[in-house]
This record gives structure tokens, C-alpha cells and sequence, in this order.
């Protein structure tokens, strides 16, 4: 089999990553691949079930009944199907943020997903984003960056996001959403959210969409031969 070349990019809520990845991935051919869209999925199908995302019994019951699918359209974006119901928008609220955060802390879900998602890197040159990409699912990945910003800058980027999609937002509440988010991300017994030693820590706080990718492409360059 061709070698195939991986990029990780883990970090907290708002850092950038999954526009900055995307970018990238546009621009090498890559494939990007948004763990985080996976982890969502299953806490909204467990969500429409009525299965509190603390519940351990309830979440071992039935995560066995959902089948997560992940598809790509001619334009390279990612859809998730849950069961085959294409639920890539509906995933994207505060309430399905938090309880994916509490959902993604059960072993039996980071163990199902795990294999998936080295799946799509075997087979792909891959641009992943994520907590755990550079420790846990790709630890062997070609490059690996760490992407972090202030928690004010964070919270506002989120704001800025889910205003121009339409939904209602307020700053201080998301601000306090993504700190307790980093909390519990950073503080979970398995695979939490941490810098991998071997990754190159970018700080985008004062940085615009096109200072980052300067900068990433700069540090990836210096690591592939593209
Ligand atoms: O990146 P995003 O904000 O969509 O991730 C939602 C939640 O999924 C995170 O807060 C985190 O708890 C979880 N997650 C994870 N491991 C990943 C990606 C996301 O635990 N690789």
C-alpha cells in the first residue's frame, strides 16, 4: 500500500481548527476528517433517545444501535449520517456541544469510534482534527499541531459562528459553556485533551484566518515532502 501522510490538529473549542483544517485540506488534496462531527452524532442520537449523556448503562445499551456513516460531497465537506439520516446541521448547537463533551468521556464510545477513525487515515492522506488525534488516534501522524487561542477570543469566534448561522447566542453564556467544556475535556481519565510532546503548539489569538495558515503551512512544509 502507498504511504499515506497525516496531519493532526487537536486543541479546545474555538481555536480554529476546523476552519484552518478545511483550508488546508482544499489546498493539499487532503481529506479532512472533523472527529469532533463524530462524537456529536452520537450524542444527538442518543439525545433523541432520551438517554442522559451521563448514563453510563444507557449509553453502553445503545450505542450499539447506532450506525455512524461519514460522507463526502463533491465540495469536500463532511456529512455525518446517524442510521443513515444525513444530520450534519442539526449536531451543530450548545446543547448537542456540552453533551458531546459529557458523551465522549465513556470508554465504550472513544473505543468504537477509535477504529473509525484510523480507518479513514489508513486508507487517505488526511488533515484530522480533534483532542486526541496526536496522542491517541494517530500518534505516529506526519506532523502534528496544537492549536489554542484565549478563552475570550474562543468564546467570541463561537458567537461570531452561530450568529451567521442564524442561532441565537449570547457571549458570556458561551464563554462559560467553553470553559466548562475545557474542563471536562482536559480533565476526563481517558484520552483527554492534552499537547501531544511531540506537537508544535500554535497560539492564533492574535492571529486572522490567513496569519494561521501562513503560519501551519510553514510547519507543515518544513515536515512533508509537498
Ligand atoms: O470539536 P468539537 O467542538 O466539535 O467537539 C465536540 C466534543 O467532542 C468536544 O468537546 C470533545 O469532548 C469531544 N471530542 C473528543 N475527541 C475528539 C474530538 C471531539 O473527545 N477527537
Amino acid at each position: 500500500m502507498t504511504k499515506t501522510y497525516a496531519i493532526a490538529i487537536d486543541g479546545p473549542a474555538g481555536a480554529g481548527k476546523s476552519t484552518i483544517a478545511k483550508a488546508l485540506a482544499a489546498e493539499l488534496g487532503f481529506r479532512y476528517v472533523d472527529t469532533g462531527a463524530i462524537y456529536r452524532t452520537v450524542a444527538y442520537f442518543l439525545d433523541l433517545l432520551g438517554v442522559s449523556p451521563k448514563d453510563v448503562d444507557g449509553v453502553e445499551r445503545y450505542i450499539d444501535e447506532l450506525t455512524i456513516g461519514i460522507e463526502y460531497d463533491e465540495n469536500g465537506k463532511q456529512h455525518m449520517l446517524m442510521n443513515g439520516m444525513d444530520v450534519s446541521d442539526e449536531i451543530r448547537t450548545q446543547d448537542i456541544s456540552q453533551k458531546a463533551s459529557l458523551v465522549s468521556a465513556h470508554p465504550v464510545v472513544r473505543e468504537v469510534l477509535l477504529d473509525m477513525q484510523r480507518d479513514v487515515a489508513r486508507k487517505n492522506n488526511v488533515i484530522m482534527d480533534g483532542r486526541d488525534i496526536g496522542t491517541v488516534v494517530l500518534p505516529k501522524a506526519d506532523v502534528k499541531i496544537f492549536l489554542t487561542a484565549s478563552v475570550e477570543v474562543r468564546a467570541k469566534r463561537r458567537y461570531d459562528e452561530l450568529i451567521a448561522r442564524g442561532q441565537k447566542a449570547q457571549l458570556a453564556q458561551i464563554q462559560k459553556e467553553i470553559e466548562q467544556r475545557d474542563y471536562q475535556d482536559t480533565h476526563r481519565p481517558i484520552a483527554p485533551l492534552k499537547m501531544a510532546k511531540d506537537s508544535i503548539k500554535l497560539d492564533t489569538s492574535e492571529l486572522d484566518v490567513s496569519g494561521v495558515l501562513a503560519e501551519m503551512k510553514r510547519i507543515i512544509g518544513e515536515k512533508l515532502p509537498l
